[in-house]
């Protein structure tokens, strides 16, 4: 049977990008995936736009992914925040911070596949595509049942990784409970053409239906995340091209000119989901298994990479140390490093969804006078800008 050190079962951005963190460690290190490469980058959920805080383009910089991905990125040099029919608004800029960008946006496939790419390269043991179907925790290790064409094999390891995803079945078998909150809300998705260069400045813009993000995206093109109500967005989806682009223009205006729809809309059904622990007995959550995010504040994937450096640090300084790198005390040092970053990270998310719901009047006042505020209080603005460049952590 084979036996590993750490098995991370999911290959997407989280389980990939800590393959790679873990790769120069000198652990025997396996990452199992249900899906083959063709497969991710044929799926339409590729199409998403990822916008990356700061912190998360030094840290793709520090593990050598950066110059495999750049070229697909777009800087965010500002963040335009309004609210639809109403006096407030807000910009934050990066010369303003005195930093050159304040995050990139890039289109997830381009991301996922880079990273899938470095694994190959860097000689990553990698089952592909297998399934995990089942654990059995024994005192040292680990077994683990794979399910590879068809067939049954299994292997074991001192420490299992879930990175398997909002729906993670290792979270499940291992009894972590997880706390949901369905928004009953969809993001439609699509690259649109606009007729105004975007200047590199992301919009958001809270308006009647839910709010509304344009990601600048390279050659004239933005990133269109739009939230609605599950109803309204059935009827979204239904509309006839020209029909939905009337309806967008109507909502974002005309600051970027003329608005084409490029390609398909997608939607994407949007729920807080968030473990109540962060690890069982040899097994560590991180990424979308320990929490999905509402794509509002542009947070869920930052936050997993956030997860990946820390729980790859107490690895390697474990290996260091030559300690059993499923060791409970390990474990419980991860889960105590990543409480106070999920909370807050967590709470900004959840807080900007309930602030800017379509809503009542004195809601809207509240937060047209919060954006003004925001817009005239520095240090409350390099505090909401921190956060969104994902390095609250160093404030
Ligand atoms: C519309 C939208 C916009 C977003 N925008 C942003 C943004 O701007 N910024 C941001 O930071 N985040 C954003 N996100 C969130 C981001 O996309 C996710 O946080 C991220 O993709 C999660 O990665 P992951 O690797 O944790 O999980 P996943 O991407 O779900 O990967 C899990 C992997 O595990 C595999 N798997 C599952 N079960 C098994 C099994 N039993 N055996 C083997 N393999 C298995 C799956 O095939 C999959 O490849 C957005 C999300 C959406 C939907």
């Amino acid at each position: 049977m084979m036996k590993f050190d750490v098995l991370i079962v999911g290959g997407g951005l989280a389980g990939g990008t800590l393959a790679l963190a873990l790769e120069p460690l000198g652990l025997k290190v396996a990452m199992v995936e249900a899906i083959t490469d063709e497969q991710r980058h044929a799926s339409p959920a590729g199409d998403r736009a990822l916008a990356l805080a700061r912190g998360s383009v030094d840290i793709f910089e520090q593990l050598g992914i950066w110059p495999s991905v750049s070229k697909h990125a777009t800087p965010i040099k500002t963040i335009h925040v309004s609210d639809k029919g109403h006096f407030g608004k807000t910009r934050l800029s990066a010369t303003e911070l005195g930093v050159d960008s304040l995050g990139h946006v890039i289109t997830a496939r381009y991301l996922e596949m880079a990273i899938a790419d470095l694994c190959r390269q860097r000689q990553i043991e990698i089952m592909c595509p297998a399934k995990v179907t089942g654990l059995n925790t024994e005192a040292t290790a680990i077994k683990v049942e794979l399910a590879n064409h068809g067939k049954s094999t299994h292997c074991q390891s001192r420490l299992v990784v879930a990175a398997d995803g909002g729906n993670s079945q290792i979270r499940q078998w291992v009894g972590i409970g997880y706390e949901v909150n369905d928004y009953h809300q969809k993001a439609l998705v699509a690259n649109i053409s606009t007729e105004i260069p975007h200047d590199y400045v992301a919009f958001e813009r809270f308006t009647e239906t839910g709010p509304l993000a344009m990601l600048p995206l390279q050659a004239s093109r933005c990133a269109m995340i739009w939230t609605h109500g599950e109803k309204n967005a059935g009827e979204m989806l239904a509309l006839a091209p020209h029909a939905f682009e009337a309806s967008l223009q109507d909502t974002f205006g005309w600051k970027l000119g003329r608005l084409k729809l490029e390609g398909k809309v997608k939607a994407f059904p949007l729920c807080l989901i968030r473990a109540q622990r962060l690890f069982a007995e040899r097994v560590a959550l991180v990424g979308n298994a320990a929490h999905q995010l509402h794509p509002v504040a542009g947070q869920g994937f930052n936050l997993g990479l956030r997860d990946v450096v820390a729980l790859a640090r107490l690895l390697e300084s474990q290996n260091h140390h030559g300690g059993d790198p499923g060791a409970f005390t390990m474990l419980e040092k991860y889960a105590k490093a990543r409480a106070s970053d999920h909370n807050r990270t967590i709470g900004f998310s959840h807080g900007l969804i309930d602030l800017f719901v379509p809503s009542t009047i004195p809601v809207t006042l509240g937060r047209n006078l919060g954006l003004m505020v925001l817009d005239h209080l520095p240090t409350v603005k390099h505090w909401f800008a921190r956060h969104a460049m994902g390095m609250a952590e160093d404030s």
